[in-house]
């Protein structure tokens, strides 16, 4: 049986050649509990055997904090936590992040076309990922909702679509939390690529971003997902909008697919 063509490299998905990765990589990402899940998931994940053996899955030893993975980390703090970690603000804005990928090279070139493009093949391919960390590392969490990081109406507009709502709508067909959008963007801040440093990006996430929420209880535990986090500047900017409306008791753990 096969299962159309892998999202990497275009070839042929031969069900029986995958099924021993399937079988690693599920071991690798579970526990008993969650194994036939995540199993079931990499099944179905758009990518041939070889190119599932490839993907820069991120290990076991992680910072708790932000999920990044410990292995490539220049160095360590203290208490589980990454160098940037230790030094950056403790104001449990954004509780946790959780991620599934590295950022390597490959990776980017995926990550640009889907952008750019919106296709809807790497969306669904993206999806289950997503899915797949959520049963990695939130699996008993109770989130009311997903909620994404919104675009500005001027960039929306050009772009046509946010990239990140198609990821929140295969997301949450698959864990079946439902998506709604809580915030508008009201800064259109320039690429965080063109901008210097980390108290530039930090600046000028400031008040990015305003409440456009309804009807969500105060202690609600909120799922925000993002495609990747860098230095999570833009996540802690709508965590922080989503703290101030929903009070202290509400709780914001995002999640990426690259960290
Ligand atoms: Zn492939
Ligand atoms: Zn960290």
């Amino acid at each position: 049986m096969t299962s159309g063509m892998c999202v990497r490299c275009g070839g042929r998905i031969a069900a029986l050649q995958k099924e021993s990765v399937v079988r690693e990589k599920a071991r690798q990402l579970s526990d008993q509990a969650s194994y036939p899940v995540i199993y079931r998931m990499l099944k179905g994940v758009m990518l041939c055997g070889i190119c599932l053996d490839a993907l820069p899955l991120i290990g076991h030893e992680i910072c708790q904090r932000c999920g990044r993975d410990k292995e490539f980390q220049a160095s360590t703090g203290t208490e589980g936590l990454c160098r940037d970690c230790v030094h950056g603000e403790d104001d449990q804005i954004l509780v946790a992040n959780r991620s599934l990928l590295r950022y390597e090279k490959g990776e980017k070139d995926l990550l640009g076309l889907f952008k750019y493009r919106g296709d809807e093949r790497i969306a669904l391919y993206y999806g289950t990922l997503l899915a797949i960390t959520v049963q990695r590392y939130y699996r008993s969490m109770g989130f009311i909702c997903i909620t994404t990081v919104p675009l500005h109406p001027q960039r929306l507009r050009e772009r046509g679509f946010n990239q990140v709502d198609l990821l929140a709508r295969h997301l949450g067909a698959a864990i079946k939390i439902p998506a709604k959008p809580l915030l508008l963007r009201t800064k259109d801040t320039p690429k965080l690529s063109k901008q210097k440093g980390r108290t530039a990006r930090h600046e000028s996430m400031l008040k990015a971003f305003v409440w456009n929420g309804q009807g969500m209880p105060s202690a609600a535990k909120i799922l925000l997902l993002d495609d990747i986090y860098t230095t999570g500047s833009t996540l802690r900017s709508c965590a922080r909008t989503i703290r101030e409306h929903l009070g202290p008791s509400c709780e914001v753990y995002s999640l990426t697919i690259y960290r």
